[in-house]
């Protein structure tokens, strides 16, 4: 394994080096960045003088077990998705690009402000049961009770778009069940929770190649959810999040989908890390082994999942130790296996700790190896 490991974190490492020359959008996940700016957005799309160059800096090994660990429960699962993400960009000085009003430099402010605090928040010290669930309460997805602000943002991109009849489809089959999962888990842990879609999103075309395979390339699309938010004239995703919380007075949760293949992912930060963008998911419509045609549903257990993810949850299908742990103590969880069938996965002690429903800590969470 850590022959596979050193040899797979070369190959990240080339990965890395030619892709900063070549791709700002992929940003490469990483733990930690000090010299990175905080202000930083994400890469302004509709500037054509924006600097296409950006660098990927402070590689972090460690990172790479996640990346490289992740996915695919090899046992009888389903969904090539994940998780994460604590990627930063140092390399997106480009966002002083942006053209200025009175209105955006308020906004500015906000933002920095946001940052500032958010930055504090990653830093600070842990304590009691907290100290085991790390991912908590982090970012703009912090508490899933209540009522909840769900926009969809389905994307076109060079080789997919969808018609309305898809987003229809989409929204009913896939992403509506993966909610009512999660509110039906929250009502057995005596939690009330309300996930509403308030809008669908649609037409936006997303001008780069979408990073499908966050596990073999090291790199993950950081960038839809801003694209999306500029093309609604918002200044960023943050300023989007921010608006929208105003607006419906909840918590807001947004999925960019892309209807074509791929692994989905949480863009989630982590705690210590440097995090300069708002936190969603980015959803394939089809798994990465997928054809195009999967039975209806089938994506339902990954919308879970991810949503999960953006609230704390971490999965348990890696590294082997802790696997071998949550087979044995919690086999059916959806951060475990994430069955295609939705209505074959549990939500077990664990996650429901992890994501603050309950602050009693499982026993499994005190084995050695977890
Ligand atoms: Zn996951």
């Amino acid at each position: 394994m850590k022959r596979f490991l050193s040899l797979t974190v070369s190959l990240v490492l080339i990965i890395c080096v030619f892709s900063a020359c070549n791709d700002n959008r992929k940003q490469y996940i990483t733990n930690n960045n000090a010299s990175s700016e905080h202000n930083s957005t994400p890469i302004d799309t509709s500037s054509t003088n924006s600097d296409k160059n950006s660098s990927v800096s402070d590689f972090d090994p460690n990172y790479l077990n996640d990346i490289k660990e992740d996915f695919l429960n090899e046992t009888n699962s389903s969904a090539q998705s994940d998780s994460f993400i604590d990627s930063n960009s140092s390399n997106n000085s480009n966002s002083s690009n942006e053209t200025n009003s009175s209105n955006e430099s308020e906004t500015v402010s906000k933002e920095e402000e946001f940052n500032q605090n958010e930055d504090k928040e990653s830093t600070e010290e842990l304590v009691g049961v907290n100290k085991l669930r790390p991912d908590y309460d982090l970012g703009n997805c912090r508490d899933l009770s209540g009522d909840i602000t769900v926009i969809v943002f389905y994307l076109d991109d060079f080789e997919s778009n969808w018609t309305a009849a898809e987003i229809n489809n989409f929204t009913e089959k896939e992403i509506k069940p993966g909610l009512k999962f999660l509110e039906d888990s929250a009502q057995k842990f005596g939690i009330s929770l309300n996930l509403k879609i308030e809008e669908v999103h649609s037409s936006i075309y997303y001008d780069d190649k979408v990073e499908e395979d966050i596990k073999a390339s090291g790199y993950a699309t950081i960038d839809t959810l801003y694209t999306a938010a500029r093309s609604l004239g918002y200044k960023s995703d943050k300023d989007f999040i921010s608006k929208y919380e105003e607006k419906y007075s909840t918590e807001v949760i947004c999925y960019c989908v892309f209807n074509k293949e791929g692994g989905s992912y949480a863009l989630n930060p982590k705690r210590g890390s440097d995090v300069d963008i708002a936190e969603h998911v980015l959803m394939f419509a089809y798994d990465a082994e997928s054809t195009g045609y999967e039975p209806v549903g089938w994506q339902s257990s990954v919308v879970a999942h991810e949503t999960l993810h953006l609230y704390g949850a971490e999965d348990y299908y890696k590294p082997a130790e802790r696997k071998a742990l949550a087979q044995k103590y919690c086999p059916n969880d959806i951060m475990l296996s994430c069955k295609y069938f939705l209505l074959l996965n549990d939500f077990g002690d664990a996650t429901a700790f992890y994501i603050g429903w309950t602050d009693v800590v499982p026993a499994m969470l005190y084995e050695e190896n977890w």
